[in-house]
C-alpha cells in the first residue's frame, strides 16, 4: 500500500528535530532576498495581525477584497478582523481576479485587495496596486501557496504593500503551522509590529500541541505511511459524501493567535537549508509534466507567463466541464496517485461561512471550482504514475 500526498511538502528528516532555537524569520528573510519577516502561528494569523495594523491605520474603511475563490480561512481571517470580505469574481476560467470586475467592486470604502498567488502561480499584482491606488487602498498579496515565487527576480509579496506566507502543513516548508508577513515600507512593519505585541500572547500548550503535530508529521510524511494518516480519512469523507472535509476545507470559527516556539523554529531552520534545492528538483519535474498535460485535449494548465517564475507544490488544471472533471476524480481521487481538489466550493458555498461572506454572483468562480483538479508534484510520484493519471484523464468524458 501506498499513498502520495495532494502537495509537494517538503519532507523534515529527525535529525531536524533536536532541541535548539534558530531566528529561522531572518534566516527565511535572507533566503528570499527581502529585509524583514515577521513569524506568526499561521497564513490565517499573519493576515489577522496585518488587517489588524491597516485597519487602525484607516478606521473609515472595512471592506477587504478577495477573490471568489480562495482559502476558506482568508474570510474567516477578515472576520476575525471585525471587517468585511467583499468577493471579486475570477477571470474566465482562470484562478485570478476579473480585473474589470475587480474595478467595479473597489471603492472608498476598500481598506485592500488580497490578489492571491495560488498553487504557487504568481498572481498580477500590478492590476491590484494600480486599482488599490486610485481607490486609496492597500494590497496584501496571499502568497500562502508561493513562498519562493518570484516576479522578475523579486519574492513575491513585494509587489503589492504587504504579503504573507503559509508555513501549515501541504504548503511546502512546513512548521506544522506557521505563517510570515512581509511589508516594505517600515512604517507599515512597524504597524504589524504593534498589531502583533497588541494580539498575540504565548500559549504553552499549543506551543505543546504544535510540537506533538509536527513530530507526528515528520513520522508520517511518507508514502507507506500516509494510507494512515491521509488516504484513510480521505476515502471516509469522500465515502460520506463530504468533499469539503475530505480536502480540508472544514476551517472551524477560532483562528489561534500565539507565537511560535524557539524549538519548531529551530526545526525549521534546519529543513530551510534543504528547501532551495527541493524547489529547484520539483520545478524541472513540473515543467517536464506540464509538457505532457498540454497535449491531453480540453484540459487548461496554469503555468508561468514570461517575467513569472513560481513554484510547483501541485498541478492545477481546470477540464471542459464538471460532468468530465467528476468522471476522472470518479477513480483518480482515492487512486493514491495525489490528484485531489483545491477549494471545493465558491466562498459563498460553504455553509459554514453563511454569516461571513455575502450571496453573490459568482459564475466564473463556480464554475472554476467545479471543473478545476489537482495533481501532486510530489518527487514521490514516479514517471509511470504520472503517465497512468494522464491516460486517466485523456480518457474521461
Ligand atoms: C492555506 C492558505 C491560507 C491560510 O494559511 P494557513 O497557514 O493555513 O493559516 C491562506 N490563503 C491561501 C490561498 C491558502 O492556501
Amino acid at each position: 500500500m501506498r499513498e502520495l500526498p495532494p502537495t509537494a511538502g517538503l519532507p523534515l528528516h529527525f535529525g531536524d528535530l533536536r532541541p535548539g532555537s534558530a531566528p529561522f524569520a531572518a534566516q527565511a528573510a535572507a533566503w528570499l532576498g527581502v529585509e524583514h519577516l515577521q513569524l506568526e502561528c499561521s497564513g490565517t494569523a499573519a493576515l489577522v495581525v496585518a488587517l489588524h495594523a491597516i485597519s487602525r491605520l484607516r478606521p473609515d474603511r472595512r471592506e477587504v477584497v478577495v477573490p471568489a475563490w480562495t482559502c476558506p480561512l482568508v474570510a474567516l481571517a477578515i472576520h476575525r478582523a471585525g471587517l468585511k470580505p467583499r468577493l471579486c469574481d475570477l477571470a474566465p476560467n482562470h484562478y485570478d481576479m476579473d480585473a474589470t470586475q475587480l474595478a467595479a467592486v473597489c471603492s472608498n470604502k476598500t481598506l485592500a485587495i488580497v490578489p492571491t498567488h495560488l498553487a504557487g502561480r504568481v498572481a498580477d499584482v500590478a492590476t491590484a496596486n494600480t486599482i488599490a491606488h486610485n481607490v486609496g487602498a492597500y494590497v496584501i498579496e496571499d502568497a500562502a501557496q508561493a513562498v519562493g515565487a518570484q516576479q522578475d527576480g523579486r519574492s513575491v509579496g513585494l509587489l503589492g504593500d504587504a504579503g504573507f506566507f503559509s508555513l501549515a502543513v501541504g504548503k511546502g516548508l512546513t512548521l506544522y503551522e506557521g505563517g510570515l508577513l512581509l511589508a516594505c515600507d517600515p512604517a507599515l512593519r512597524e504597524a504589524f509590529a504593534a498589531s502583533h505585541r497588541a494580539i498575540i500572547k504565548s500559549n504553552p500548550s499549543m506551543d505543546k500541541q504544535r510540537a506533538l503535530e509536527l513530530i507526528g508529521y515528520t513520522a508520517a510524511y511518507r508514502p507507506w505511511l500516509l494510507p494512515l494518516a491521509y488516504g484513510r480519512p480521505l476515502r471516509k469523507a469522500l465515502a460520506a459524501g463530504d468533499p469539503v472535509s475530505a480536502v480540508g476545507d472544514d476551517f472551524g470559527p477560532e483562528i489561534p493567535l500565539h507565537t511560535v516556539s524557539d524549538w519548531r523554529q529551530a526545526v525549521g531552520a534546519r529543513a530551510l537549508l534543504r528547501l532551495p534545492a527541493f524547489l529547484e528538483a520539483t520545478r524541472q519535474q513540473a515543467l517536464r509534466r506540464i509538457q505532457r498535460l498540454r497535449q491531453i485535449p480540453g484540459l487548461t494548465v496554469f503555468a508561468d507567463a514570461p517575467g513569472q517564475q513560481g513554484v510547483w507544490p501541485f498541478l492545477l488544471v481546470t477540464m471542459p466541464s464538471e460532468a468530465i472533471r467528476d468522471s476522472a476524480l470518479h477513480t483518480l481521487w482515492t487512486a493514491g496517485l495525489g490528484v485531489s481538489r483545491l477549494f471545493i466550493h465558491a466562498l459563498p458555498d460553504y455553509a459554514y461561512l453563511r454569516d461571513v461572506v455575502p450571496p453573490t454572483e459568482l459564475p466564473n468562480a463556480r464554475s472554476f471550482a467545479a471543473r478545476s483538479l489537482t495533481i501532486t508534484n510530489s518527487p514521490w510520484l514516479r514517471d509511470d504514475e504520472f503517465e497512468k493519471i494522464c491516460r486517466r484523464l485523456e480518457r474521461a468524458r
